[in-house]
């Protein structure tokens, strides 16, 4: 008889116990869940101060980009259509494909892309023995760039591949030579429509763009400069200089990474809204080729920057050399 009580006290006693774990279980669960409510608030409000900051960065990065592009508008003419564009089926793919370029490079709609900064790439004194590897990468990249070129039978696979391949060919004189195409304004004159005609003959594109050999600014020049201008004015021709030197050509040997740091230096310090490039394609520029893929690589991870090859939407770049620049190309 005396087991049945204390039966009943230990139940008693198991079911206070019980009673006293679920009573702290709660008291600990209430207590953890503020805690956790607290730590997940935290996580979203950082996340949400992150995309305040890079949204506030982008919107900074287009005022100054709009700035830039209305300050600079001294050096950057536009060369537009006011100089009556020839509008050969060769220039309006091209055209086309600067568009292209811009969608596929993440940037939507034609609102973005005007505020997008531009980079071209210009390889000068081509074709060359380099032509092939440097076009070769370019089209591993799905880059479009521009060559002005030189009059040089025995290359016209490579003019014919620069055009096949979408990229800009353009006029850098057919020989080149300083002291024959500068003599006067006859010699520069027939010098100019030898390489219009040479190009036209071998690749049927009527080129529209024109670089001086050592830039318009150059002072190896025996004419006036101004009256070669107003002739290529006259030829509906654009002529463009850089405001990029990569600096290939200043002695026989340049480093790739010299180079590299040449080019990116100006464009990752977000100095103007087009920059034209100035590069070699030519023998003895190794350097050059190897840092190309480099240098893609770089541009293409920049945010808002698309790499174009020279179209009428690109602001022309005229007359901005330094003077320590206008000796540089060979
Ligand atoms: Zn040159």
């Amino acid at each position: 008889m005396t087991g049945i009580p204390e039966n009943n006290n230990n139940h008693r006693r198991q079911r206070i116990n019980r009673l006293k774990r679920m009573l702290i279980s709660s008291i600990f669960v209430l207590m953890l869940i503020p805690n956790i409510l607290c730590v997940a608030a935290f996580f979203r409000i950082s996340g949400l101060d992150r995309q305040i900051r890079e949204l506030t960065a982008r919107l900074d990065g287009i005022a100054m980009a709009v700035s830039i592009e209305t300050q600079g508008s001294s050096t950057d003419r536009y060369a537009g259509n006011g100089s009556g564009a020839i509008e050969t089926s060769g220039d309006v793919i091209v055209v086309e494909q600067d568009e292209m370029l811009a969608s596929q490079q993440g940037i939507a709609g034609t609102d973005d892309y005007e505020e997008v900064r531009k980079v071209c790439l210009t390889f000068d004194d081509g074709p060359s023995g380099n032509t092939d590897a440097i076009l070769d990468i370019l089209a591993q990249y799905g880059v479009k760039a521009t060559f002005f070129v030189n009059g040089k039978p025995g290359y016209e696979a490579q003019y014919q591949r620069i055009v096949d391949e979408g990229h800009t060919l353009a006029m850098h004189s057919y020989s080149h030579r300083y002291q024959e195409l500068y003599s006067d304004m006859d010699a520069f004159t027939e010098d100019f429509f030898e390489i219009q005609s040479f190009l036209m003959d071998t690749t049927g594109i009527q080129c529209r763009y024109y670089r001086f050999p050592g830039g318009s600014s150059n002072t190896v020049c025996n004419v006036n400069m101004q009256d070669c201008i107003d002739f290529l004015n006259e030829q509906d021709i654009v002529y463009f200089d850089w405001n990029v030197s990569s600096g290939d050509a200043t002695r026989n040997y340049v480093s790739t990474s010299q180079i590299v740091n040449n080019v990116m230096m100006p464009v990752e310090n977000n100095s103007w809204n087009t920059y034209v490039v100035l590069m070699h394609d030519a023998v003895g520029k190794e350097t050059t080729v190897e840092a190309l893929p480099i240098i893609i690589e770089r541009l293409q991870a920049m945010d808002n920057l698309v790499i174009v090859p020279i179209t009428d939407s690109v602001h022309t770049v005229q007359h901005v050399l330094p003077e320590e620049e206008n000796a540089m190309e060979d």
